[in-house]
């Protein structure tokens, strides 16, 4: 029935327009996911705050036809249904599971025991978690409400997470040392992404997520509210190698316009972006060659999707 079924998702971040990286991953997604007959949901991530802009969640969702790509189920809103990241920020607070925050970036930043690259995640070093906060009275969260303005952690136990990603292997990280009791909820009273991310695979029915491996790092944070929220086992992950720039860096708006939108503008068609991606995807034999999403769909083939950045 139903509720067996094998089921993914799609789930675009409507904070700027797709590039082939993100692409390339969502292709790689449809294509798993249909060459095995699972359910597909497009699930718009529309909680980034100030973040998301005008428009682009409709631009992804015509770029992703365009290209060729199509789901069983969504597009669904994040912001559709706030209510029930409510629901699980209670379930954690029941729990005694969550802490109010008020440190501002800046302070956690002073607080480093040992100075931070830029792209790496700051650790919190649990400022406020004995400040008594959990009797603080709170028993129902409210998204969308203006009167919140405190960041809410979650206390995360100092214990190595382990779990086996479909591309990479067996994996494990200690969250505690890593980020530190992480924010499940912003100041702007959102509920942050750990945590809207874990409710909606639970509620959609995900079993199995595919993106890029950029999120490798937070699935031990995601698997911790899996087993906080009791929301029975985990999905399957598969971590799909980043499309890279010629730094090294993943690809964005620094290595020029790779929007597939502008390529759409200047004619492009979507076979031959589609063929680009096949040929950064192991389809084929490395030349380039134009082709649908349904073929790439035939063709990919898992074992020789490229292990490293493209
Ligand atoms: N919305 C996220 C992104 O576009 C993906 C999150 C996820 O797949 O868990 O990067």
């Amino acid at each position: 029935g139903m509720a067996e079924r094998r089921t993914t998702r799609l789930a675009p971040s409507p904070t700027g327009a797709l590039h082939l990286g993100n692409a390339r991953t969502f292709l790689i997604n449809w294509a798993i996911a249909r060459q095995r007959g699972w359910r597909v949901v497009l699930r718009i991530e529309d909680l980034d705050g100030p973040r998301v802009k005008t428009a682009a969640d409709e631009q992804a969702i015509d770029v992703l036809q365009w290209l060729g790509l199509d789901w069983d189920e969504g597009p669904v809103w994040q912001r559709q249904e706030v209510d029930v990241y409510g629901a699980a920020m209670e379930s954690l607070n029941d729990k005694g599971l969550l802490y109010p925050c008020q440190c501002t970036r800046r302070e956690i930043e002073q607080a480093q025991s040992a100075p931070h690259a830029d792209d790496h995640e700051l650790r919190y070093p649990g400022t406020c978690r004995t400040s008594g906060s959990s009797e603080s009275g709170v028993s129902s969260f409210e998204f969308g409400d203006a009167a919140q303005t405190t960041a809410w952690r979650l206390r995360v136990p100092d214990e190595e997470v382990a779990f086996v990603d479909q591309v990479h292997g067996e994996w494990r990280v200690n969250v505690q040392q890593q980020v530190g009791d992480f924010v499940v909820a912003s100041k702007q009273g959102l509920p942050a992404y750990q945590l809207a991310v874990v409710v909606d695979d639970a509620r959609q029915g995900v079993t199995d997520v595919v993106r890029g491996d950029d999120l490798l790092d937070a699935t031990a944070r995601q698997i911790l509210l899996w087993r906080m929220l009791e929301l029975g086992p985990p999905p399957c992950w598969w971590h799909v190698p980043l499309v890279i720039g010629e730094d090294g860096r993943r690809l964005a708006k620094r290595h020029g316009d790779t929007r597939v939108a502008t390529y759409r503008e200047l004619g492009v068609s979507a076979d031959r972006v589609v063929g680009l991606i096949a040929k950064w995807s192991g389809v084929g034999e490395g030349e380039y060659e134009p082709m649908s999403a349904r073929t790439f769909a035939e063709r990919f083939k898992m074992e020789r999707l490229p292990r490293e950045a493209v």
